[in-house]
């Protein structure tokens, strides 16, 4: 097991379990999170005889920066995982902080029409601390505390829900990584019987959808999901998490020339959402050599925004980070080239 992807409540139980008190399990998290040490031996307040058996029981292997790249407000990391693989991860600076993409596998078996990540068929869950290690090498490189999360790089997150919770609890613990709920946003293609899971477990969390239709055969179209959980059972959903969690859901929808951004199709959203605690937040589409389809124009995503609006549905564009060097939504891939 390596020690990074190790709940606190988990570790405690380790320590009880072989007779020491569960407070250790606070100090070994401040060493890793807020000194962040990177051997046992640097514990200084943890006996030498115990530094040894974590070190039999737990690895401590990081993940390798394998390349960095920069523009304005945006940094780009590739990793470099131990068994070859590749992940990538954004870096975001905001007027607020800092925030992180992380990916939650390799590659992505969704299949959306539109997304280059899912280009490579998924090869494995990324483990808990593959993603807290994104996280912390960046913090690390930074020199900064980083404020947000968000899950939407490359990976369907809930198709990875008992890693991507391990890491959600780990970074979100206060003698952890310590970035709050509210500051970790989760997205997903629709996978229902998960999202259900999700409402469950009493996290503040924000959960996004990628919507991107405004109704089931031109979702059908774009993405495969739909046909295993089609939009009428994905918006009952939405509408059974709100209930139970009483937390506002973003519909993520981007905006594709002549395929989901004419008028019709704006009323059509606007009353298929209206009432729900929901806002939706309208991306522009970056376009890939692969894919042949093409970013709506910015009149017609304008005229969009204004018909939700007017029908009152809360709505936002989203700022865009990172085309130049491909690090923005939908460009990250699993392979080193
Ligand atoms: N699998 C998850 C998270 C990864 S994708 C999900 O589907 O939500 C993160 C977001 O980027 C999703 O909303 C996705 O639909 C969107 N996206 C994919 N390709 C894109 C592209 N080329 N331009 C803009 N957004 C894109």
């Amino acid at each position: 097991m390596n020690i990074y992807g190790i709940k606190r409540i988990d570790l405690e139980e380790y320590f009880l379990q072989n007779g020491e008190k569960k407070f250790k399990a606070v100090q070994i998290y401040e060493w890793l999170y807020d000194k962040k040490v990177s051997s046992f031996s640097e514990m200084t307040n943890i006996k030498k005889e115990l530094q040894d058996k974590l070190a039999k029981d737990f690895s401590f292997e990081m993940i390798k920066i394998k390349k960095k790249q920069e523009d304005k407000l945006v940094k780009k990391y590739l990793f470099e995982l131990f068994d070859g693989n590749y992940v990538e991860a954004v870096l975001m600076e905001h007027d607020y902080g800092y925030s992180i993409c992380v990916s939650s596998q390799v590659g992505c078996n969704m299949g959306c029409a539109f997304c280059e990540s899912g280009r490579l068929k998924k090869v494995r869950d990324l483990e808990a601390f593959e993603m807290v290690e994104q996280v912390l090498l960046v913090e690390k490189d930074l020199g900064k505390r980083i404020d947000s999360v968000v899950i939407m790089g490359i990976g369907e997150p809930l198709d990875n829900y008992d890693n991507v919770m391990n890491f959600i609890r780990v970074i979100n613990d206060p003698k952890g990584v310590s970035i709050g709920a509210r500051h970790i946003t989760l997205s997903t293609c629709g996978l229902i019987p998960k999202i259900k899971e999700l409402a469950e477990e009493e996290l503040q969390i924000n959960l996004a959808i990628s919507l991107h239709a405004p109704n089931t055969q031109l979702r059908d179209k774009l993405m495969p999901i739909n046909k295993a959980y089609p939009l009428k059972d994905l918006i009952k959903t939405i509408k059974e998490y709100i209930e139970k969690t009483n937390r506002r859901v973003t519909i993520e929808y981007i905006m594709l020339q002549d395929v989901n951004d004419n008028e019709t199709q704006a009323k059509e959203l606007a009353s298929l959402l209206k009432g729900m605690n929901v806002y939706v937040n309208l991306i522009p589409y970056n376009e890939t050599n692969h894919i042949e389809f093409k970013r709506a124009k910015k009149t017609q995503v304008m005229n969009f925004y204004d018909i939700l609006k007017k029908m009152g549905i809360n709505v936002t564009i989203r700022k865009e980070f990172g085309g130049k060097i491909d690090a923005a939504c939908g460009q990250l891939r699993s392979k080193e080239v």
